[in-house]
């Protein structure tokens, strides 16, 4: 029998929910109603776009859809993905909501030193601002010699041009040619301490 992918997410989706319900069963709790509502929940088409969870780094794969319009319309697991199989976590399973959500804040939000409420800010002042930040908190604390230990039990004067005082955390979402170019910034700038969320 041949299977297309919309098929596969239906069967996977049944087999699954039948061993949860199998498991949930043995615990006396009856999930036909919960089921039977799942049932009716229509399975959206359109357009299909292959993309990433943004989340984490496991990096579950998903699909897309849009309609004529472009717009969004649903995003599920890809069963093409060998590394996720078409699932995705409940965290992965609502990034439509990321994307499609009235309530979604479109605006940076700022709070001042000792001020009690945020004010909203554009992109490009935010960006400027930290900018500004990292280049004055850069050069006030640039090190350009340091006192390194000599590997004869003394202490040598050694050329380091760096700085302890800026730090970087990535997101586990940026690609590798992003990190590339990041990596090259920081470390043009003298900051070694450099991190990444995925690993903390
Ligand atoms: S679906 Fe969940 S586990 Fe997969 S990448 Fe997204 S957040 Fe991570």
């Amino acid at each position: 029998m041949k299977v297309d992918r919309r098929q596969f997410i239906k069967i996977s989706a049944g087999a699954i929910g039948a061993a949860v319900a199998a498991d949930i069963a043995g615990l006396g709790v009856d999930m036909s109603a919960a089921q039977e509502q799942a049932a009716k929940v229509p399975m959206k088409t359109g357009r299909q776009t292959p993309s990433l969870c943004p989340y984490c780094s496991v990096g579950c794969a998903q699909i897309v859809m849009t309609n004529d319009a472009g717009r969004i319309i649903d995003i599920q697991g890809n069963p093409d993905s060998p590394l996720s199989e078409g699932t995705l976590c409940p965290k992965g399973a609502a990034t439509y909501q990321l994307v499609m959500n009235d309530l979604r804040w479109t605006k940076v939000k700022y709070r001042a030193p000792g001020s009690d409420h945020w004010e909203d800010r554009s992109l490009e002042w935010a960006m400027n601002r930290t900018a500004e930040l990292v280049k004055q908190t850069r050069d006030a604390h640039f090190n350009e010699f340091q006192e390194l230990p000599d590997g004869k039990g003394g202490m040598k004067k050694k050329r380091v041009m760096n700085t302890y005082a800026v730090a970087s955390l990535g997101g586990a979402t940026i690609d590798n040619e992003w990190n590339y170019a990041h990596q090259k910034l920081m470390h043009g700038l003298g900051i070694v301490y450099v991190e990444n969320q995925a690993r903390i």
